[in-house]
């Protein structure tokens, strides 16, 4: 019996679902997708968007054209809150809709809650497509000024944030900024020492200062107020602190792990609700909690997809398998970066060469599907 899918979010973990569309739609399915935007955004390929090294069209897929052009129904919402018991989806501007299957893949969100609220240029990592706006405010702040630029975060994106500003300036023009990291702790604490220490020598050698072992309590008014007790200027603001999972599963009551995380078990399926499956950084996945990279949304795709089509046609689920170590390379901007995985660990040209192939190679697989 014809069934509807329900998808909330088209990211990094619905992309084969997504592609695969038109074979559910001529089992006789009906497929549905909830996304505030038309497109979504790579992430891995953000902060080279916002250094310039690409457009919005390289790292973007065109997430309503290819549902429509399927046979899907694509709606352009965001998703607030769900009733899984009467199988009921509630969207911002009102809409609802009933599901027999959903999938969650609606992302992470960069918590804000240590800014005040009437401040101006401050910009957040997420979403990706939001870079834009920052790329475009730093251009004109620099072409008159020399800029304070905060950066609130110790992980990659600081790092990846700030050696793009760089490269901004550099290839377009105007007062070089200075650049400060709050890292709280230590810049890349989790990463091994010699990806760590490499990342934090380059950055330091471009001129980036890093504050370590104090927190930012607020940021109010152009000053970034420290645990401390110390205060520092800052013109221009990027939170890229620690993302934490949507909010739709707590405004649900349904399960979720410490991070508030759909909790999902083996097979990407809700604990509770048979019905109900999810990927990528909105999941807690319970058998081993997994860092909120695109690596392991990516590595979901195809369990998801099958699962999906399994729950519809009633067949046997698939478990997922996480896998092991994977790639790390980071974007250090000016065509640089730097690479690990296991023992190995270089930086420089060739690090970003290996990235910007890997993630276009990406891009294209999925790209040609529009
Ligand atoms: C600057 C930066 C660089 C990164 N670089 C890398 C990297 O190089 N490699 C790597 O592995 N990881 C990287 N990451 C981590 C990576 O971004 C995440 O792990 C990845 O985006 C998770 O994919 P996702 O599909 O779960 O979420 P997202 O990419 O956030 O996608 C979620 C989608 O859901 C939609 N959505 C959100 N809310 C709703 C809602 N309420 N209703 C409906 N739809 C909704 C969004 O519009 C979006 O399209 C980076 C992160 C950042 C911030």
């Amino acid at each position: 019996m014809a069934k509807h899918l329900v998808l909330v979010g088209g990211g990094h973990a619905h992309m084969v679902t997504l592609s695969k569309i038109h074979e559910l739609v001529a089992a006789g399915h009906q497929v549905t997708v909830v996304q505030p935007s038309d497109h979504h955004y790579y992430s891995g390929m953000g902060p080279g968007m916002l250094g310039g090294t690409y457009t919005p069209d390289d790292i973007r897929f065109a997430t309503r054209h290819v549902v429509e052009k399927q046979g899907g129904q694509f709606v352009r919402d965001k998703v607030t809150r769900i009733d899984p018991d009467a199988r009921t989806v509630f969207t911002q501007s009102g809409q609802t809709l009933t599901y027999d299957v959903l999938s969650f893949n609606a992302g992470s969100y960069v918590p804000t809650t240590i800014v005040a609220v009437e401040d101006q240029d401050i910009f957040l990592v997420k979403p990706i497509e939001r870079l834009l706006e920052a790329k475009q405010r730093f251009l004109e702040m620099v072409s008159q000024k020399k800029v304070d630029v905060g950066i609130v975060g110790g992980g990659p994106s600081a790092a990846e944030i700030s050696g793009n500003l760089l490269q901004l300036v550099r290839e377009n023009g105007g007062h070089v900024p200075s650049i400060t990291i709050y890292s709280g702790r230590r810049l890349m604490a989790r990463f091994p020492e010699p990806v760590r220490g490499r990342v934090e020598r380059d950055l330091k050698r471009r001129g980036v200062r890093i504050v370590a072992n104090d927190y930012v309590e607020t940021i109010k008014s152009g000053h970034i107020h420290m645990r401390s007790g110390q205060t520092h200027v800052a013109d221009f603001v990027f939170l890229a602190l620690g993302v934490v999972p949507s909010p739709i599963f707590e405004a649900s009551g349904l399960p979720t792990g410490p991070d508030g995380g759909l909790r999902v078990n083996r097979f990407l399926q809700s604990t509770t609700y048979p019905n109900l499956f999810g990927g990528g950084d909105c999941i807690y996945f319970e058998d081993r909690p997994l860092d909120k990279v695109g690596v392991y949304a990516v590595r979901e795709n195809p369990v998801l997809y099958h699962n999906l089509k399994a729950a519809l046609e009633g067949k046997e689920l698939q478990p997922f398998d996480p896998g092991g170590d994977y790639l790390l390379i980071f974007n250090l901007g000016e065509r640089t970066g730097v690479l690990h995985k296991r023992w190995l660990t270089f930086g420089g040209r060739p690090a970003f060469i290996a990235k910007d192939f890997i993630d276009r190679r990406f891009m294209k697989a999925f790209q040609s599907i529009e």
